[in-house]
């Protein structure tokens, strides 16, 4: 720019991380949907009566003025679209509703446009306020986010060769990214995860269909474990560590008074 007067865009956005800088500075990491994940300082949003520090929190949606910077942006103006508050009372949504957010940011791009992402997010942390099943919400998302940044698992047929799978109980290998038909199992040394055909019919139910439609879907307890363990080590391997609220998940979930969370769907 030859002008000195820095660019400034709008965007629409939600916070997906944040952290102290300075005295009462924050830094934000944020997801856009025209440019996806970018970061920007919000200046003196820690102060008390700060015009930015009441819409910058955690998993806000917020529509933003930016002024471009070269290395990190800056928000100059900050005003709530939606601060998904029904979520927040609740501490078995709002850890899922973390999980959601973190797992965004872990597979989304910097400076790329990502709307379906950004759409998704918005749409999932609506819904987590409202849904009488927060783990099959968090399912969906994971199958949904995954397929949309082009890491979708694969469980029509076996990864490996092709070849359509036998109704019938199979493995995963999240280092492979699918289902395995028996001769394709036995070659190579990756962790190999039960799936048995129960799990397998929900996982394909799950990634063909559309929320909230699936939300009564009823899913057993050794299918729920199966489907959580593959999703999980798929995750992983796409992100190539920890979910660091994946943790904190299976803590919440541990505490006797995690909230009115439906009983036949906590993790045993
Ligand atoms: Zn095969």
């Amino acid at each position: 720019m030859t002008s000195g007067r820095p660019n400034t865009f709008t965007t629409e956005a939600v916070v997906l991380r944040h952290s102290d800088l300075g005295e009462a500075d924050r830094l934000l990491w944020l997801l856009t949907p025209e440019r996806g994940v970018i970061r920007a300082t919000a200046r003196g949003a820690r102060k008390p009566g700060s015009k930015l520090g009441g819409h910058i929190d955690l998993l806000f949606h917020v529509k933003l003025s930016i002024r471009e910077g070269r290395e990190l942006h800056g928000v100059s103006q900050a005003d709530t679209i939606d601060a998904f508050r029904a979520m927040r009372t609740d501490i078995g949504r709002l850890s899922r509703a973390l999980y959601i957010g973190e797992l965004s940011l872990r597979v989304s791009v910097e400076d790329a446009p990502s709307h379906a992402v950004f759409r998704l997010l918005i749409n999932s942390l609506g819904w987590l306020a409202t849904t009488e099943n927060e783990d099959t919400l968090v399912r969906w998302f994971t199958l949904r986010l995954l397929t949309i940044t082009g890491f979708k698992p694969e469980f029509g047929a076996c990864v490996e060769c092709g070849d359509e799978l036998e109704p019938a109980d199979h493995v995963f290998s999240a280092e492979r990214g699918g289902l395995l038909c028996p001769r394709c199992r036995s070659q190579g040394s990756d962790v190999l995860l039960p799936a048995g055909l129960g799990s397998i019919k929900v996982l394909r139910h799950l990634t063909r269909s559309d929320y909230p439609a699936i939300e009564s879907l009823i899913i057993g307890a050794e299918e729920r474990r199966q489907i959580e363990r593959i999703l999980r080590s798929h995750t992983n391997s796409v992100i190539d560590r920890d979910v660091r609220s994946s943790a904190f998940l299976d803590e919440v979930r541990d505490w006797p008074d995690a909230g009115p969370v439906p009983g036949g769907l906590r993790a045993e």
